[in-house]
This record gives structure tokens, sequence and C-alpha cells, in this order.
């Protein structure tokens, strides 16, 4: 790592004790922008980096809410404004008993450079509680959900910072969510939340964004080497909501998509996963992968406990969660064959895992490229709100196709630019990085 990344890499590590996630995110970011720095070194003396890792404000609070049986629940939440250059914060709410503040720290700081790739005019945040909504009824979540926002509501505005979804928040967390703010602030302000209802201010295809995006992008890959997604076999790994859409974007391009999984397990069907039952299983039903197995019968199998890496692949599509894939698990899958791998999840491989990926060939692409589809679509969403429109499906993915493919081609003639062909990582920070800098050196120091 070039010295003056070292020395800031360090500063950050010391003044952030404990917080690996970020530690890992901001550890990534800067292993590629040694030749940035060469080229200018008016972002050093502006300190660009450092002001880069510390966010503008970090808000942490108690939500007291009351569970079914009349106990009160006490659980912690957290929205981290992290960089405002660009636009008002944007980046999703994740509900998990994993998060704390070293978690969204990272996600925050990924998605500066995401928002940045994507070309429109949003800054990055993000936030979440360590609450976990398995296992609560509706009636529990409700009361979470409008506990969150009494306080967060006065940090949030169409103009200031605009939550959505994540792990944990899907359509219905936000609606209770936007009744709650809308409550409070007594302003019909759409603006304010997206991942919102059709019926109520949301956007054709943001449910879809992501997933279908992360398979465009890998698609786009793909091409480069002169074979499409068409025909190949493909294993994704969770069952949520960027899992169900990359398997039904990457059938649709005519992949064989033989492998999904949530936090229990995998299934595997050779016929090819038919995403409909996963959807009503999980999103509907909110049940357990594990029934999908038992409805479709012989021929598909269901192992608990063990890694959804296990199965062949030549297109793998992580969409679960951090850390899901490992050196192991890298090195096992490009035994296996895989060409093309591409993170629909925020940093599901390891730097272990991207090193093997990247040594054996592989065209591999980080989410803040890959999975920057879900916060662009919801870009239009603010749009269509702005403008007090609606657009078709046709029209709002035909958009969306359009920036995953211009997010592509800027990573990939970055990094060309930059003399390292195919080295998606590298284009993707050095041309989120040089957006965001430009903006913060013209704005100042503030
Ligand atoms: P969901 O909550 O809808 O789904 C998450 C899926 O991952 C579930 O199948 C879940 O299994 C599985 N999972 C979660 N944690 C683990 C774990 N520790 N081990 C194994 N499986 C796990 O979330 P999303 O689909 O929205 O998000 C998935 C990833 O994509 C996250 O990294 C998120 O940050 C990222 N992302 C999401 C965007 C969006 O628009 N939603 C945008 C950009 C990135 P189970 O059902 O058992 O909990």
């Amino acid at each position: 790592m070039h010295a003056e990344l070292l020395a800031v890499r360090d500063q950050v590590h010391a003044r952030n004790p404990g917080e690996v996630e970020f530690h890992q995110a901001v550890d990534e970011v800067f292993e590629s922008l040694g030749p940035v720095i060469e080229r200018h070194p008016e972002y050093v003396e502006a300190a660009v980096l450092e002001r880069l890792c510390e966010p503008e404000r970090q808000i942490i609070f108690r939500v007291p809410w009351t569970d079914d049986s009349g106990r009160v629940q006490i659980n912690r939440g957290f929205r981290v404004e992290y960089n405002s250059a660009l636009g008002p914060y944007k980046g999703g709410l994740r509900f998990h008993p994993s998060v704390y503040l070293g978690i969204v720290k990272f996600l925050g700081f990924e998605q500066i450079f995401k928002n940045a790739l994507t070309g429109m005019p949003i800054g990055g945040g993000k936030g979440g509680s360590d609450f976990d909504p398995r296992g609560r009824s509706k009636a529990e979540v409700m009361r979470f959900c409008q506990s969150f926002m009494t306080e967060l509501y006065r940090h949030l505005g169409e103009h200031t910072d605009v939550p959505a979804g994540d792990i944990g928040v899907g359509g219905r967390e936000i609606g209770y969510l936007f009744g709650q703010y809308k409550r409070i602030t007594n302003r019909y302000e759409s603006g304010v939340l997206t991942g919102k209802g059709l019926s109520w201010g949301g956007s054709l295809v943001r449910p879809e964004a992501t997933g279908y995006g992360t398979v465009l992008f890998a698609n786009e890959m793909a091409k480069t080497r002169g074979r499409s997604l068409e025909e190949r076999r493909v294993v994704v790994s969770g069952s949520g909501n960027v899992a169900i859409y990359a398997m039904a974007k990457a059938q649709q391009l005519g992949a064989n998509v033989v492998a999904c999984s949530d936090s229990d397990g995998f299934v595997v069907d050779e016929g090819g996963i038919d995403v409909d039952l996963v959807r009503q299983i999980k999103e509907v039903e909110r049940g357990r992968l594990k029934e999908y197995a038992v409805r479709r019968g012989a021929g598909v199998s269901y192992v608990e406990g063990a890694s959804v890496w296990d199965v062949n692949a030549e297109v793998a599509l992580p969409c679960a969660t951090q850390n899901e894939v490992g050196e192991a698990a890298a090195t096992r899958l490009v035994a296996s064959g895989v060409t093309v791998v591409a993170e629909g999840a925020n940093m599901p491989c390891t730097p272990e895992a991207i090193a093997v990926f990247q040594s054996a060939g592989v065209l591999f692409a980080p989410g803040k490229a890959a999975n920057a589809g879900g916060v662009a679509t919801s870009a239009l969403e603010m749009q269509q709100n702005a403008s007090r429109d609606s657009w078709t499906f046709e029209y709002t993915e035909q958009r969306l196709t359009e920036i995953m493919v211009g997010i592509h081609d800027r990573c990939a003639q970055t990094a060309e630019e930059y003399g390292a062909p195919s080295n998606y990582v590298l284009g993707a920070n050095i041309s989120g990085f040089v957006k965001v800098a430009e903006a913060m050196l013209a704005q100042g120091l503030v």
C-alpha cells in the first residue's frame, strides 16, 4: 500500500477500534488508490482521505418498544450520515442482530463510492438496528418501526437523508416507517424513503433492481470474454430480495440457476430453481428454504448447515451477507470451473477470496459496482416522487439497464486507464473515489 494511504489507514484503525468490517472496507478501497494519489497530490494536501473516512455525522439512539407479551424491549438504532458531497445521504436500513456501529460504517463507507458510480446525485449513508425481525409478529415489527422512526425522523428529509431497505427491511417495514414519519411531521414527503409500495409513491422495478442489476453487470463482464450468461450454470447464495431477483433475471437471460440458500442451508434443483416458489415461501409466507425441497419433491435436495459454495458453478452470485465467501470457498469455486463472480451482497467475499478469484483470471465484480442497481433505482424513485410521476416497468427497467451498462463500462475503462484491464475492483474504487474527491475539493474544507 502507498505510504500516504498506509498512514491514514493506520490512523483509521486506531481511531475506530474493534470495527473490523469497517477496517476491511477501508483497506479494500485504499489498496486500489495508490496510483490516484500519485496523480493527484492535491487530494493528500486537502486531507480528502482522512475526511472521507470520518463520517459527517453518526447518530446512535435507544429504541424502546413493547412485545406481544407486554414486556419492554430495548434495541439500539443507528444512522451514519457519511458523505454528502454528491447529494443527500442515501443508503438502506438493516435490521439484524449482528448490527453494530462497525457494520453500519462499513456499509456507509461502501455506499459513498457505489452512489458515485451510479452517476446520480446522491451522497452516502447507512443505518439500522440490532433488532431481529425473525419470529416477531407483524404487530411487534410495526411497534418497533414506529419507535425507531420516532427518533430517526428528525434527521431525515428528502433533501437531507433518504433511507431505504436492506437485510430485514423490506416493503412492509418501509411502510410502517413511512407511516410514522408522515404522522409525526404532518408531511406527505414521498421522497424521504425509497422502496415504498406502488400505490403510495414507490417505483416499479425497485424490488427487482438490485438482483436484476447484479446479473446485468455479470452479463456485461461475461460478454467481454465473448460469452454471455446464456446456458451458464449459476449458483446464488441467499433467498431474500437480492437473491430472488438475481435468479429471476439470470433465468430470463437463459442461464440455468441450480442452487440458492438461507442462513440454515441450501437447496439444489438441477432442473432450475423455481423462483416463484422461493419467493412464495421466503417473502410471502416468511418461511424457511427447507420447505422448498419438501414442496418440489423428488430430485431436489436440501443440505442443512453447509455452504452453498460446495455446489459447482460457472457463475457465482453471492447475494446473502458480508464475508460469506472465504478463501476455501473461492478455491473450491475456481476448481469447479467458475469464470464470473458478481457480488449482489455488500462485501460477501473476503480479501483472500477476491485474491483467489483474481489470480485465477475469474471476472470479479465488487458489490459497490455490481449491486448499485438498487440504489440507482431508488434515485429514480426519488425523481418520480419529485415530479409526481410514475413510470412504466419497461421504461424504468430500460433506465436501470443503461445505468448498469454505464457502471460496467466506467469501471472497465478506468481499470484499463490505470493499467489493470478487467480489474473491476480497481476500476470501481478509483472511479467512485475520484468523483467524490473532486466534489469535496470543490466544496472546500467542510
Ligand atoms: P434480505 O433480508 O431480503 O435477504 C437476506 C438473505 O441472506 C436471506 O436469504 C438470509 O437468510 C440470508 N442471510 C442473511 N444473513 C446470513 C448469514 N449470516 N448467513 C447466511 N445467509 C444469510 O436482504 P437483501 O436481499 O435485501 O440483502 C442481501 C445483501 O444484499 C446484503 O448484503 C445487502 O446489504 C445487499 N444489498 C441489498 C440491496 C437491496 O436493495 N435490498 C441493495 C444493495 C445491496 P435468512 O432468510 O435465513 O435470514
